[in-house]
């Protein structure tokens, strides 16, 4: 008689890809993961979500506990599938929520291998050719955003803040040397702009800047750096001695694609560096997770427009391109292919325009006994984190090579075609208006009026006139109540998810502007789903009561 636990052994083994290729175990690893696919299938309907809408029961949730047995595969795919309920289909063209991007399939499979046979990235010994294609992804981006690849050098992290973290604390480690080993032992700060993600105060709050050293900048209405103020915080920040870690450029805001003018910022580090006799030079990071996409446009004749762009669409691109193809004189980059690069989470890329940058993360071999024995490549030398999956750089890969620049550019296009279609609707009623027009992204900021209120005037007004706080606050209130009601619809399938943001930005007197927001990444979003909006909003208006 085996031992009880041999034979539960045996079991167990059939849970597992076999090392050793077994024809019919193989079909059924394939075959178990088809099922749980057809179960998440089963639950696509015509609402822009998965099942039902559900309402999250996190009490129950609290009360589990692991089971005294093992189970079978089958009951935990079941188990697993059960969590997908409700869940936003985030390539629903009846889906435009936020930047959540919809992943190709082969950026899927992308990720799917390595969640098999796990190579991980700290060193070539454990990850072999993988290191090979994060090198590769590294010089194709590089490549794409007018680095020269001889010289820079990238490696994946845990997200666009991740990005942000490496890029800072490189600048931290410039202008208060020995930071790493010694603390941040001067007073430094991180500056940009006052609509730069708030991943800053992760970053200033995590290396020991401090939250209140995250210096802000205010914007243009385009939602990019004043130039001018930004200087002032420069000569301000040093004239206090405290010395500057990182200016970061924000390349394609969250939340309405204002995209920083950054060679005007090097430019003035340059200058100032000379003026102000600094004794290092502050580094430019360039917090471009959404906006580094549209450097396929940068070698794109948009006069011959071979792809056929309608003539606003054209505008909109050559106008973010005409700052992202600016995007090299950065001297790191943070880039998300799960923003705009259609892979699916996490997959981030930091580049540093020059390698020789990554000393300044580097720690000492004999720190990490366990490590390379072998290999050449240990990128685990520099990298915040030890283990590294390969699932963000074979998604990044997949949709590369998927996608190619004249792909990357089709889908860019459409989705700023059908935004652009979007704001010109908007644009066209009395009752609604686009609060981010100049804008030459994929989201739409816009607000919703009750009747007797002049669109022509009035939002300008909001933002600028403190006697007429009062009526802000009920438009406010208005758009929220719109933006339920067409939450509703679309719960019913007949309209469109989107979302709203408490605030678009702050009035000249400080009180925060409520506004509709669509973000369209889906590539299947279509003029239907444009028209669907605005009727859904005009409709709406007939329902909420001003
Ligand atoms: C989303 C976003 C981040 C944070 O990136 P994650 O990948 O979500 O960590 C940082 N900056 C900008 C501009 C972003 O849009």
């Amino acid at each position: 008689m085996p031992a009880p636990y041999r034979v539960l052994l045996e079991t167990l083994r059939q849970g597992f890809p076999q090392p050793v290729s077994d024809r019919v175990h193989d079909a059924y690893f394939v075959f178990s993961i088809m099922q749980a696919l057809d179960k998440v299938d089963d639950m696509k309907s015509e609402l822009p979500l998965l099942g039902e809408p559900t309402e999250l029961d996190y009490e129950s949730a609290r009360r589990q506990e692991i089971g005294p047995s093992s189970a079978s595969v089958e009951d935990v795919s079941r188990e697993l599938v059960r969590h997908f309920a409700g869940l936003p289909i985030f390539s629903h063209p009846r889906t435009q929520v936020n930047v959540v991007p919809p992943s190709s399939i082969a950026s899927i499979i992308g990720a799917l291998l390595p969640t098999i046979y796990n190579p991980n990235l700290v060193s070539d010994d454990t990850s072999h050719g993988i290191a090979v294609a994060e090198q590769r992804v590294e010089a194709m981006t590089s490549r794409l955003l007018g680095y020269e690849p001889s010289r820079s050098a990238g490696v994946f992290t845990f997200g666009g803040t991740g990005t942000t973290l490496y890029g800072v604390k490189i600048g931290l480690e410039k202008a208060v040397p020995d930071a790493m080993e010694r603390g941040v032992h001067s007073r430094a700060v991180m500056i940009s702009s006052g609509q730069s993600h708030y991943a800053r105060l992760s970053v200033a709050g995590w290396l020991g800047i401090g939250e209140d050293n995250a210096v802000q900048v205010p914007t243009h209405l385009t939602n990019d750096i004043r130039i001018d103020l930004l200087e002032q915080a420069i000569r301000e920040v040093v004239a206090d001695g405290k010395r500057i870690a990182a200016i970061v450029a924000t390349m394609g805001t969250t939340d309405a694609f204002g995209i920083d003018d950054i060679e005007a910022m090097v430019a003035l580090r340059d200058r100032l560096v000379g003026e102000l006799g600094l004794d290092y030079t502050p580094h430019v990071h360039a917090d471009a997770v959404i906006g580094w996409a549209w450097s396929v446009f940068n070698d794109y004749d948009f006069e011959e427009n071979r792809l056929g762009f309608r003539p606003r669409t054209v505008r909109a691109l050559a106008g973010a391109g005409r700052r992202i193809r600016k995007l090299s004189l950065a001297d790191s980059i943070g880039i998300d292919f799960h923003k705009t690069g259609f892979a699916p989470y996490i997959s981030s890329l930091f580049l540093v325009r020059d390698g020789e940058d990554m000393r300044y993360l580097a720690r000492g071999r004999e720190d990490m006994p366990y490590l390379f024995q072998s290999g050449e490549h240990h990128p685990g030398i520099f990298t915040l984190e030890t283990s590294r999956s390969g699932t963000g750089v074979l998604a990044a890969l997949a949709s590369l090579l998927f996608l190619g620049k004249d792909g990357f550019r089709a889908l860019l296009g459409h989705i700023v075609e059908m935004a652009e279609l979007l704001r010109e609707h908007l644009e066209g009623h009395s009752t609604t208006t686009v609060l981010n027009g100049g804008n030459v992204g994929t989201v739409t900021l816009f607000r919703v009026y009750p009747d007797g209120v002049d669109t022509w005037t009035v939002p300008e007004r909001e933002r600028t006139d403190p006697t007429y706080g009062e009526k802000l606050l009920e438009h406010n209130e208005y758009n929220r109540k719109i933006y339920r009601y067409l939450h509703e619809k679309a719960m019913d399938g007949k309209g469109v998810l989107l979302s709203m943001t408490d605030c678009y930005r702050h009035t000249d007197y400080d009180e925060p502007m409520v506004a509709l927001k669509s973000y369209i990444l889906s590539p299947f979003v279509d003029e239907e789903h444009v028209r669907l909006i605005v009727d859904s909003v005009l409709e709406a208006r007939e329902h909420v009561r001003g």
